[in-house]
């Protein structure tokens, strides 16, 4: 670290009347901040920027000088200022920013690597013409204090002035870097914290999580080598290099070329570009030798007034931004219409390497990495464009209130897309391929159901999360589904509530009257609640700070009124409709109730009435959204068959099949199919039945599961799921094995607001045909058991571990275990030392059946007498054939197979480990692993040690078909396994591809 600390606090021991006069000066501090935080009177500080920055593009830096005048328009004086130094969120792998890029991307070399570190330095702050005292914060190098020499009182300004050199980091971890000689400069210089009527908020650089910056204006000089082009925030003052701009943008001779190009050796004479803005919170500047120029021009729909619009490109893109003026003329035009004009000069886009999201805003500017096609590009430039409003000119809180910006900017993006695009469908921008299309039956999905499609997997499985959270409180899946997707749709249903014409005059109004300040949520509700003169505490409350969920359903219709319930939390206004096939006769808006009520309808020939036909509202489930007037069955919905799988239409039910070919010794081949009601959005009966006609015995056998799924609002529970599975397939005696399960499953509410910790607990009951009579070819009895157990699970990429305590009996045994499994993480996503330690105990055991003891190795087929998993060959004796070798994972998890041998423990305990090849070969499927196990007997002539141990190798694919070839062994093992081909053993694990794990209380895998 280079930074200079020029001074800590330093407690010396005081006098008593010294000890006096500092607790009185920290009761006013105590005192004064304590009437911040109550004071309702709105105040902004005011901090006024001129900074001089020369780049050198050999070393990647910075060299700056700044300049702030800051004034203090609070009722408080302030003792200290609190500024952000984010270039040091790079500085290190302890910082905020590398914590979280951890936790999304999982554990990298990230700062260590001196090319992706950055930093700032060099700072020597002066107040007022004098040195002052400052420090970084403790844990966060990206924020420092400064301790003003008088205390700065109301009404008054001070002048802030420091030099500052920065390390530009390599552009590929969060916003601020270079590749190359493309720069990409952002919250690259010491900037206050905002200072509200709430206190301080000085906050760290994040990747999940942007901004909020005080108001002012920026006189910046930039010095570089004279071949740059730079696109900045604000209106350059040199007329010299606006006119080059000019020229370069009537070019018109260029081709756009497809490969990178290298870059040109930078000229050897310096330029100086100056540019200045008013009443904006940041400044960002891009500056490549390479870049293309276009310019535009559009004419405000309001005032009438001209903005320039500027494009900047590499050839990496140049076919697509080549067309992109009209892009931005059009995105700056309508979202004036909506939300009052655009209040500055210009607008640039700078299509860029970029590592943060698909395109970062600033004021006046926008930075967009590659984009996928000319609508994807319409789509990122529109979003950013939107930020103008919602972060550029509203200058929210965005870390504490993120929706305030994405939010709304998304809602603003979705209408702008939809209205430039009307017809676009889903296939266009994702399938891209409208056989392929045809045949999943989406070709006339709209292009705006994928976003309710994610926002579903989430909603109905109860995960979602309040929209008025901080960005931390949102884990990486979260923070795009409710931020971005439900906030979005949300203000777009409010918009269809109040109509286009209320909605964008409260948008105006909220524009107009907090332009250029600091607005709260409360804000934005007072404007849109006395513009409408209506009640919207529905939206501003119960939407946005909560997860209550909208659900209609309509009961009946009769004489031209309709029956709805409200079966949902929130209770908000519903659109309903009268249909003649596809086409809408009429929308009828009703505000929201509780239970249920009748509603007129016009009188008219529908078809159908049915609940938001145009899907504009949050509706959880629509299956219930709609009745026919005529027909026996009014509310059955269309039922889709489909062939494998599909997106599901939430207005159809679903039934999918795949066809489907088995195999197993006692049945032969067998011919059946996989049915089931889709698998993407989650549905509170899911089904999925496998039945096969099996050749060999001329019998039936398969799978089937059915469950239920219960989702309560705001409780300890956030699903249980109520299960019936079934099996049979061919058994030895020419008989067939038969299982079947009940089961219940509690998943607990996370307690941490980013799910990383899950818990849940689960119990079954399991009867299935006596394994040990089947294994002595006697007619086979069912058998029952009882399962119980918890399990607390750490999700994530750093670290993840999960313990489970379970419990299982049947009539004559009972056993317990505890296994914990924690991963030590390497570099890199999935990589790893993998540790399970396992502990069981009999309570009971049936001397006639050991096998209900504690098995030390891999238990194989005939020895699962709760026949779980896929296996072909399930009764074969090992190692006679090829499918013999198989086993499940389990307990003790020794691979050698030596439970024939050594019977089964009272107790035991065991240890193991995998790890990742080092390095480069890590990419070989290929895991050294080692086993050790203690249990209450030994085994083996002259070998009778109750300790165990194998070491070897495993092999395979994604812990669905593995190999074990155990190569090192304790004497004890060898004594009966002598040759390591008699060793090894494979796994073969359908459900790892299901995900279903962890449902028969005993085994488990990291994967
Ligand atoms: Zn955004």
């Amino acid at each position: 670290m280079k930074n200079k600390i020029s001074c800590t606090f330093n407690w010396e021991p005081l006098t008593y009347p010294q000890f006096i006069l500092k607790l009185s000066f920290i009761c006013l501090i105590f005192f004064t901040t304590f009437q911040a935080a109550t004071a309702q009177e709105y105040f902004q500080q005011e901090v006024n920027y001129q900074i001089n920055v020369t780049l050198n593009d050999r070393l990647h830096e910075l060299n700056a000088s700044e300049t702030i005048e800051y004034t203090n328009n609070s009722p408080n004086t302030l003792q200290v200022l609190y500024f952000h130094l984010w270039p040091n969120g790079y500085i290190d792998n302890s910082t905020e920013l590398a914590k979280q890029l951890f936790s999304i991307k999982g554990k990298q070399k990230l700062f260590d690597d001196q090319e992706l570190r950055g930093y700032i330095d060099s700072l020597d702050f002066k107040v007022d013409g004098l040195a002052v005292l400052w420090n970084l914060l403790p844990v966060q190098p990206d924020i420092c204090q400064i301790i003003l020499n008088k205390p700065l009182l109301p009404g008054n300004s001070i002048t802030i002035t420091t030099p500052f050199h920065v390390k530009i980091p390599k552009g590929v971890t969060s916003r601020l870097g270079h590749i190359g000689e493309s720069y990409q400069i952002s919250q690259w210089y010491p900037k206050p914290a905002v200072y509200d009527p709430s206190g301080w908020h000085q906050m760290s650089n994040q990747d999940q999580g942007e901004f909020y910056s005080e108001f002012g204006s920026f006189d910046v000089s930039i010095t570089l080598p004279s071949n740059y082009i730079v696109g900045a925030t604000g209106n350059l003052q040199n007329t010299e290099e606006a006119e080059m701009l000019d020229q370069l943008a009537s070019d018109t001779t260029w081709t756009a070329g497809s490969e990178k190009d290298s870059f040109p050796p930078s000229s050897t004479q310096m330029k100086t570009l100056r540019y200045t803005e008013n009443q904006i919170h940041d400044f960002a500047w891009f500056a490549d030798k390479r870049f293309h120029v276009l310019k535009g021009k559009v004419k405000l729909p309001e005032s009438g007034r001209e903005v320039s619009t500027w494009v900047l490109f590499t050839n990496q893109q140049a076919e697509l931004w080549k067309n992109a003026i009209p892009n931005l003329n059009h995105a700056l035009w309508y979202f004036s219409k909506w939300n009052g004009d655009y209040p500055y000069q210009s607008f640039t886009a700078v299509q860029s390497a970029l590592s943060a999201g698909d395109g970062m805003e600033y004021p006046g500017i926008t930075v967009i990495g590659l984009a996928k096609d000319a609508y994807g590009l319409d789509e990122v430039i529109a979003h950013e464009v939107g930020h103008s409003w919602y972060y550029s000119a509203l200058g929210s809180n965005e870390r504490r209130y993120p929706f305030m910006d994405e939010g709304i900017t998304s809602a603003n993006e979705v209408r702008y897309m939809r209205e430039r695009y009307p017809q676009k469908k889903l296939w266009e921008t994702n399938v891209r391929n409208l056989k392929l299309a045809k045949f999943f039956h989406i070709d006339q999905m709209p292009v705006k159901l994928m976003r309710e499609l994610e926002w579903l997997s989430q909603a109905r499985d109860n995960l979602e999360q309040p929209i008025n959270l901080t960005a931390d409180d949102y884990n990486t899946l979260n923070y795009s589904l409710m931020i971005y997707n439900k906030a979005g749709t949300g203000f777009n249903y409010l918009r269809a509530y109040l109509g286009d014409s209320i909605y964008d005059v409260s948008m105006h109004e909220y524009f107009q009257k907090w332009k250029f300040k600091h607005p709260q949520p409360d804000d934005l509700q007072r404007v849109f609640e006395s513009t409408t003169s209506k009640d919207l505490s529905w939206f501003f409350g119960d939407f946005i700070a909560t997860t209550k969920r909208m659900d209609y359903k309509v009961v009946g219709f009769a004489n031209q009124k309709v029956l709805i319930k409200n079966k949902g939390e929130l209770i908000s206004p519903l659109v309903i409709s009268g249909m003649i096939g596809d086409s809408i006769c009429f929308e009828k808006w009703v505000d929201g109730f509780k239970a249920q009520q009748w509603i007129d309808i016009p009188s008219g020939n529908y078809s159908e009435v049915k609940i938001d036909p145009r899907h504009v509202a949050p509706e959880i489930y629509r299956l219930n959204n709609n009745i026919r007037t005529t027909g026996f069955f009014p509310k059955a919905d269309p039922i889709s068959t489909q062939l494998y799988f599909s997106l599901e239409d939430p207005e159809k039910r679903h039934l999918m099949y795949i066809p489907a070919l088995n195999w197993t010794r006692e049945n032969g081949l067998m011919i059946g199919a996989a049915i089931h009601n889709g698998f993407l959005t989650p549905k509170p009966i899911e089904y999925f039945v496998m039945p096969f006609y099996a050749f060999h015995n001329s019998d039936l056998a398969g799978f089937g599961r059915i469950s239920y799924h219960i989702t309560p609002y705001d409780k300890l529970i956030r699903k249980a799921k109520i299960s019936l599975e079934g099996t049979q397939f061919g058994a030895l005696g020419n008989q067939n094995y038969r299982k079947i399960k009940a089961g219940l499953e509690l998943y607990f509410r996370s307690s941490l607001k980013n799910n990383s910790i899950t818990q849940k607990a689960y119990g079954n009951l399991i009867a299935a045909s006596s394994l040990f009579q089947i294994t002595h070819q006697e007619k086979a009895t069912m058998s029952n058991y009882l399962q119980f157990g918890y399990q607390l699970e750490k999700t994530g990429n750093v670290n993840p571990y999960n313990l489970l305590v379970s419990s299982e009996s049947g009539k004559s045994f009972m056993k317990t275990s505890t296994e914990f499994n924690y991963r030590l993480s390497y570099y890199g996503k999935k990589r790893g030392l993998d540790i399970r330690l396992f502990a069981g105990t009999m309570l009971k055991k049936d001397p006639a059946v050991p096998f209900y003891s504690l098995s030390a190795s891999g238990r194989s087929g005939s020895e699962q007498y709760l026949y779980e998993g896929t296996f072909p060959d399930r009764f074969s004796a090992f190692p006679t054939s090829f499918w013999s070798r198989q086993m499940n994972f389990s307990e003790g998890g020794l691979v050698s197979p030596v439970n024939s041998q050594l019977g089964y423990s009272n107790w035991l305990v065991s240890l193991s480990f995998t790890s990742n090849l080092p390095g480069k070969i890590s990419r070989i499927p290929i895991k050294p692993f080692v086993n050790l196990l203690l249990n209450d007997h030994g085994i083996g002539t002259g070998h009778n040690s109750p300790f165990f141990y194998e070491a070897g190798l495993k092999a395979g694919l994604w812990n669905f078909f593995e190999i074990y070839i155990p190569l090192v062994v304790s004497g004890n093992i060898q004594s009966i396994n002598g040759s390591f081909k008699d060793r090894i053993r494979l796994v073969f694990n359908l459900d790892t591809f299901s995900q279903v794990k962890l449902n028969s209380g005993i085994g488990f895998e990291i994967k």
